[in-house]
Parts: C-alpha cells; sequence; structure tokens
C-alpha cells in the first residue's frame, strides 16, 4: 500500500467485482457505508443489498401501522438505492426488532450469496460487544454463518437450479467507525452530498432537516479525524479462508 492508497477504496483490493451489504434495517446501508459504496460503484463495482427487516417499528408516528410503514420504507429503499445507484436490493421482510440468526435467514442469505456470485460481503460485526441493537448483531451473524454452508453442493441443493452455483465469498468487512484498532478508514469527502441525499431518501426516518442527520456527519467527522480527513467511513476486515 503506497501513500496514494491509503484511505482509498484500494485498501479493499482490485479483486472486490461483487459487494453484498447485509444489513438489518432500511437506512443501515446508507449510514454506515453509503459513501464508499458509491466509490465502489464509481470504479465499477456491483453493489448489491439483502435487507433483513422492513424497519417496520421505526417510527413514533401514531398515523403508521406496521404495515403502512413497512411500505413506506420498502419505497424510501428503492429511491435511495436509485440514487446510490445499487444493482438489487433483495426484501427478506423479517420483522423488525425480533430478527434472529436462525438457520431460515442463515439460508436465505446463502441463497443470496450464491445467485449474486457476490465476492465481498459488508455487514455489521456480530462479535463487537458495543453493538446495542440486537437486529444489527443477527444480521452480521447471519452473514457469516451462511458463509460455509453456501460452499457446499449439499447445503440447500434446491438453490443450486438455473445455472446457480455454490457461493465464492472471500472476504468480509465489518462496519466500523468506532476508533477501534484495525479499522480501515475510507476518505468519502468527494461523495459526502451523494451519500447524504441518499440517506434523506428515508424521510419516515430523517424528514428533509438537515438538523435531522446531524448526528450521522459528526460521526464521519470524527472517524475522518485519526486521519485528516473531512468526512470518513471505517471497516474492519475479517479474513475467511
Ligand atoms: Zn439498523
Amino acid at each position: 500500500m503506497n501513500d496514494a492508497e491509503r484511505f482509498t477504496i484500494r485498501q479493499f483490493g482490485a479483486e472486490v467485482r461483487r459487494v453484498l451489504v447485509v444489513a438489518a434495517h432500511p437506512d443501515d446501508l446508507e449510514t454506515a457505508c453509503g459513501g464508499t459504496v458509491l466509490l465502489l460503484i464509481q470504479q465499477g463495482v456491483e453493489v448489491s443489498l439483502l435487507l433483513c427487516t422492513d424497519g417496520d417499528i421505526g417510527t413514533h408516528d401514531p398515523n403508521f401501522t406496521r404495515a403502512t410503514l413497512a411500505a413506506a420504507r420498502r419505497q424510501e429503499t428503492l429511491a435511495a438505492a436509485q440514487v446510490i445507484g445499487l444493482k438489487e436490493v433483495i426484501f427478506l421482510g423479517h420483522p423488525d426488532g425480533e430478527l434472529v440468526a436462525d438457520l431460515t435467514l442463515r439460508a436465505e442469505i446463502a441463497g443470496a450469496y450464491r445467485r449474486l456470485q457476490s465476492d465481498t460481503i459488508f455487514t455489521f460485526d456480530p462479535f463487537w460487544p458495543g453493538q446495542a441493537h440486537p437486529d444489527h448483531t443477527a444480521a452480521g451473524r447471519a452473514a457469516v454463518d451462511a458463509y460455509m454452508p453456501s460452499k457446499m453442493e449439499l447445503y440447500h441443493p434446491e438453490q443450486l437450479v438455473g445455472g446457480v452455483k455454490v457461493a465464492d465469498v472471500k472476504r468480509f468487512f465489518f462496519f466500523g467507525g468506532s476508533n477501534r484498532e484495525g479499522e480501515i478508514t475510507i476518505d468519502i469527502s468527494s461523495v459526502w452530498p451523494t451519500k447524504m441525499a441518499a440517506t434523506r431518501c428515508h424521510v419516515s426516518q430523517f424528514g428533509q432537516k438537515e438538523e435531522a442527520l446531524q448526528w450521522l456527519a459528526d460521526w464521519n467527522r470524527e472517524t475522518g479525524r485519526c486521519c485528516g480527513l473531512e468526512y470518513a467511513e471505517a471497516f474492519h476486515p475479517m479474513h475467511v479462508w
């Protein structure tokens, strides 16, 4: 890694071609890794999103029911996906606040790894004890748990039809930005306005008010402070063989 490559997406390696983001809630991608995803797509990398829940408890507004909120948040997710340029969004529709890394979720994620032939997975760090949201831990746990069986022909062979092959996942990057050791830091300053535009598509969460996303600006600024960057996102690599 030479100096010019520090803080750029080259840290992920040139062999990253097809990324799948395994997220728990509709705004997880934009907030946790939206800038990095934008930079990868600019370089010709295909990025898709697998969304475990519809975020259908995410409001204090009494005018929503779980069903109407889920529908609204799917539309917001698709609008944000357009701004970012995602290849595909997969909705699993599990209940928000109750996500469990069970065998059903593992098989669903494995099916996506196989069909999309993802080489790189972005997700929550299931091993981080500071994670307060159980859905985040469950999404990350299930994403890692799906890795090994998804490569084996005898695991859910019904998925291996119509030319679908066993999975070829080679690497995981966990969402970081909590100043832990071993993180790689990505300069997202050039795509910050687009990251904000995509995040604001989640109107049910953030409305259109600038101050509703101050926490995100503060977080990404804080992440960049170590390295003299205006805005940054960070990731923990997990090497798998
Ligand atoms: Zn979330």
